[in-house]
């Protein structure tokens, strides 16, 4: 293995999938119906408003709009993203920093290290500040700056070229939802999915790049 990528949200922080079915869920729907509406259907890339606003086509307050007229007119509820975010931000509990050691870790055994995140660029400002991305990264993909997001096969190879990998099977890519993982597997890099509880995840990691 030459590099690891790693996801931002889920992998270094709580997950947001978990939070966004609690915003669901607390006005009837179920947990998946609700991350559907809130986030769009994340197994894939589609013109859902977050997913354009993650590709930075549109700006958070006319995503929200939208996701809440989206709702309203799909499942007669109100589904706000500013309540997801508040959600978000009451279990902030910080990063987990057996992840940031993880990343420390394989960097220290010589590998190159890659964020790839599918982000809003409203939510720079807050996000960034909460890892040393100097020190521990050699690169950040942020969806919203390259304009194409996960899974879209483009964003995993533009990762990869950044980190001067030319051969996607000596990369490994960590993401908490499944799909992103899926995607990574499919142009050929290993892939591990990141639980609530990172553990597993990064005992595979650990067996898989020997550190
Ligand atoms: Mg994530």
């Amino acid at each position: 293995m030459e590099a690891v990528v790693f996801d931002f949200g889920g992998v270094y922080t709580a997950s947001p999938f978990a939070a966004a079915a609690d915003v669901g869920v607390a006005v009837g729907l179920d947990a998946e119906t609700a991350v559907t509406l809130l986030l769009g259907p994340y197994d894939l890339d589609t013109d859902h408003p977050w997913h354009r606003a993650e590709r930075g086509e549109l700006d958070l307050v006319q995503c929200r709009d939208e996701v809440l007229a989206h709702a309203r007119e799909s499942a007669g509820v109100d589904l706000d993203l500013w309540d997801l975010f508040r959600v978000m931000g009451e279990r902030m509990d910080g990063v987990r920093t057996e992840v940031v050691d993880a990343t420390r870790a394989a960097r220290a055994a010589g590998l190159r290290t890659g964020l790839l995140t599918n982000n809003v660029l409203e939510a720079r400002e807050f996000w960034r500040p909460l890892l040393p991305l100097d020190e521990l990264f050699d690169d950040v993909v942020d969806s919203c700056e390259v304009g194409v997001r996960k899974p879209d096969a483009a964003i995993y190879r533009l990762a990869l070229e950044r980190l001067g990998v030319n051969d996607p099977t000596s990369a490994v890519f960590l993401d908490d939802w499944p799909g992103n993982v899926a995607a990574a597997r499919r142009i050929g890099m290993a892939g591990i999915v990141v639980g609530e509880d990172p553990t597993p995840a990064l005992a595979e990691l650990a067996a898989l790049i020997g550190t």
